[in-house]
């Protein structure tokens, strides 16, 4: 079994678009840490509540394994990684706890703007790029569309223009950088945003007291400014 530990570690992004809102919130509750903005590891002051700063992608993983608690992730990432385990067998290892209210995107379908789009089976035998393909090819089995996953890390919007793919699926909010690749989205997979991720079980020593004590507070926090 793991070693008792009496200190809560947090993992958010150490840059990007939910780096600074989670921080944010993070002090809203009370937390505080010595400045090191630029290091990986923030010690906590106020309370025993430490951050570990670190690439998006790799939060959920942090938590399966136990190096993390908590973690501040868009639902986007830690679904697909959900999805992923499961697809190899694994068990669920993380959970989201709470909606944390930014970061606010959809997964989506988007293809060329001179298409007439007119339905699901228009994706049947084409090519869908992604940097979500276990959520994109979960999604398909459930539309009965028999289409290939193609898999990018990142520029997914410029797949069409290569070649490399007919159709792409990618995260949106403002519609901007598909439009500016004359693409449309034209089906959502997911509503996203920003949540808190903890493990599937409970832990059980001093962690789990600041654990609930810190959702107390994001609790709170949400009923102050609704
Ligand atoms: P990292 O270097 O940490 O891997 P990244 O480039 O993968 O960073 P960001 O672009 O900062 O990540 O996005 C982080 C999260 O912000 C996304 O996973 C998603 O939940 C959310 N998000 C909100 N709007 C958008 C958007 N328009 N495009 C991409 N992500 C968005
Ligand atoms: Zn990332």
């Amino acid at each position: 079994t793991a070693p008792a530990r009496d200190r809560l570690r947090i993992a958010i992004q150490k840059s990007g678009r939910l780096a600074d809102p989670a921080r944010s919130l993070l002090a809203a509750c009370g937390l505080s840490w010595r400045q090191s903005r630029d290091k990986l590891f923030c010690f906590g002051e106020s309370l025993p509540v430490d951050l570990l700063l670190v690439r998006d992608d790799d939060i959920p993983g942090l938590i399966a394994d136990g190096v993390c608690d908590l973690g501040v992730v868009g639902l986007n990432e830690l679904d697909e990684q959900a999805k992923a385990r499961r697809q190899l067998g694994l068990a669920d290892a993380y959970r989201p706890l709470r909606g944390l209210g930014f970061g606010a995107c959809r997964l989506m379908i988007a293809v060329p703007e001179d298409w007439d789009w007119q339905g699901v089976q228009m994706l049947q035998g084409k090519r869908i790029a992604t940097s979500y393909p276990a959520i994109l090819s979960a999604w398909l089995q459930e539309q009965g569309v028999d289409a290939q996953v193609v898999e990018l890390s990142g520029s997914v919007e410029i797949a069409p223009k290569l070649g490399t793919a007919e159709v792409i699926c990618d995260l949106v909010s403002s519609g901007a950088t598909l439009a500016a690749n004359q693409l449309k989205p034209v089906e959502v997979l997911l509503e996203s945003e920003a949540v808190l991720a903890g493990p599937a079980h409970a832990l059980d020593d001093a962690r789990a007291g600041l654990m609930a004590m810190l959702l107390r507070r994001l609790d709170g926090l949400s009923k102050v400014q609704d």
